[in-house]
């Protein structure tokens, strides 16, 4: 055993023991419940965002990040202990946000020192809040079709275009956007810009989900003034950029496979339909595919732990966050699919004190969207065909 590791397992344990308020080591209720930070954020709680302030002071937002940057400078095997100490207490995650799953890494990767500076600190400590600028109506799968222009006017490009399906744009304060510096090439003709949404020219428009929920818009650009100095990476390479992101966007969704917090599946199907004689769950069929999934669920709680530690030694295969994504998504969705068939038809109930206003029928419509969202099932399953069974192309 690491006596260095076990020293900074305890400390952290009294630490987060000290100052985790008791209010958020409950389990989240809702996505209410969820600091996304930004300008626009309003906290749910004095609680939330005095936790948010004591883990961003000691850069453990971002734990990982150097703390020249607002991190917290850990290694890969203190991150692990600090996540694993926070489980077990109950803490919340005290930030969420695009800017620390998917930009942030693609900035100290690309980023100019400038850039680093600038945007960095302020993710860490939830200032800014950004949304992801890649879809377009005519572009989702085929990402590379993108018809976004970003002009060169000197010392600024002009860009026109309009994405869709942009989470939370309306609330975002910057966006990270693909656009079209070059027609004469498909992916060599992208640059990655990063701007402020109160740019003038800026819009959005938001889209209900099934679900009932807005948490995306169309967003339409009107000659929108871009300076050149925010160009992240190499004008006509944001191709590079985006497939970078794209990797740890793919590792954070597949996180939706975890485990969640609370009761487990069989615990809740126990509860709702009750035991047979030997203390079985009543119902044989549904207890063989909670069985089924939860087996699943473990081996994937394995396969993401060895992933991750092989994402933070940049030792993956390409299409590893592909696999990983197109497995935890569907895993979720069938842990939802699980939760309504043990509920019955109460589960279905959409709007009553109750329900919490129809939480689980809610959740559940929202998992059919996990294998859409970071690029769909379909095309996670074309990625591991050609770059890992080495399959041609359909
Ligand atoms: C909840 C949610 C949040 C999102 N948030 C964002 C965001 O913040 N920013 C952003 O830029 N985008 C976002 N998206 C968009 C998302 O990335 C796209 O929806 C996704 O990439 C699919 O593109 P599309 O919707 O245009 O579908 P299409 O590309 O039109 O696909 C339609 C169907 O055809 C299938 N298909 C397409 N091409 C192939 C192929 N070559 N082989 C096999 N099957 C194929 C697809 O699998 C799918 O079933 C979000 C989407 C959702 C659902």
């Amino acid at each position: 055993m690491d006596d260095a590791l076990e020293d900074f397992r305890r400390d952290t344990r009294a630490w987060l023991e000290e100052n985790c308020p008791p209010e958020m080591r409950k389990p989240m209720r809702s996505e209410k419940d969820i600091c996304w930070g930004g300008r626009k954020f309003t906290f749910a709680s004095d609680a939330q965002k005095q936790w948010l302030d004591v883990m961003a002071e000691r850069g453990w937002t971002v734990p990982d990040w150097p703390s020249e940057y607002g991190g917290g400078g850990l290694s890969p095997a203190e991150t692990k202990v600090l996540k694993q100490e926070m489980a077990a207490l109950g803490c919340r995650v005290p930030l969420q946000s695009f800017g620390i799953s998917m930009l942030g890494p693609a900035l100290l990767k690309y980023g100019t020192e400038e850039q680093k500076q600038e945007h960095l600190p302020k993710i860490a400590r939830g200032e800014i809040r950004w949304c992801q600028g890649y879809s377009e109506p005519n572009a989702g799968s085929d990402l590379a079709s993108l018809a976004t222009s970003a002009e060169d006017k000197g010392d600024h490009y002009l860009v026109n275009g309009q994405k869709v399906w942009t989470s939370y744009a309306d609330e975002a304060d910057w966006i990270f956007c693909l656009t079209r510096t070059d027609t004469s090439q498909k992916q060599g003709g992208i640059t990655f810009l990063l701007f402020d949404m109160e740019s003038d020219g800026v819009s959005t428009r938001p889209i209900r989900l099934i679900s009932g929920a807005s948490p995306f818009c169309e967003t339409f650009f009107e000659d929108v003034k871009v300076p050149k100095n925010q160009v992240l990476g190499e004008v006509n390479d944001g191709w590079s950029v985006a497939k970078y992101l794209l990797g740890h966007e793919r590792e954070m969704i597949s996180g939706m496979g975890g485990r969640a917090q609370g009761l487990t599946l069989s615990d809740y199907a126990l509860n709702k339909l009750g035991a047979d004689e030997q203390g079985r769950l009543d119902d044989s069929v549904l207890r063989a595919r909670i069985a089924m999934h939860e087996v699943r669920s473990h081996a994937f709680a394995a396969m993401s732990e060895r992933f991750i530690d092989q994402l933070k030694a940049g030792k993956i295969h390409s299409a590893q966050p592909s696999m990983m994504k197109y497995y935890g998504t569907e895993l979720n969705k069938d842990r939802h699919e699980l939760l309504m068939a043990a509920g019955g038809s109460d589960a279905l109930e959409w709007e009553s004190e109750a329900s919490g206003g129809g939480k689980a029928a809610r959740a559940w419509l929202r998992t059919k969207a996990n294998s859409i969202e970071g690029g769909t099932s379909e095309i996670q399953l074309n990625i591991v065909a050609k770059r890992i069974l080495e399959l041609p192309e359909g």
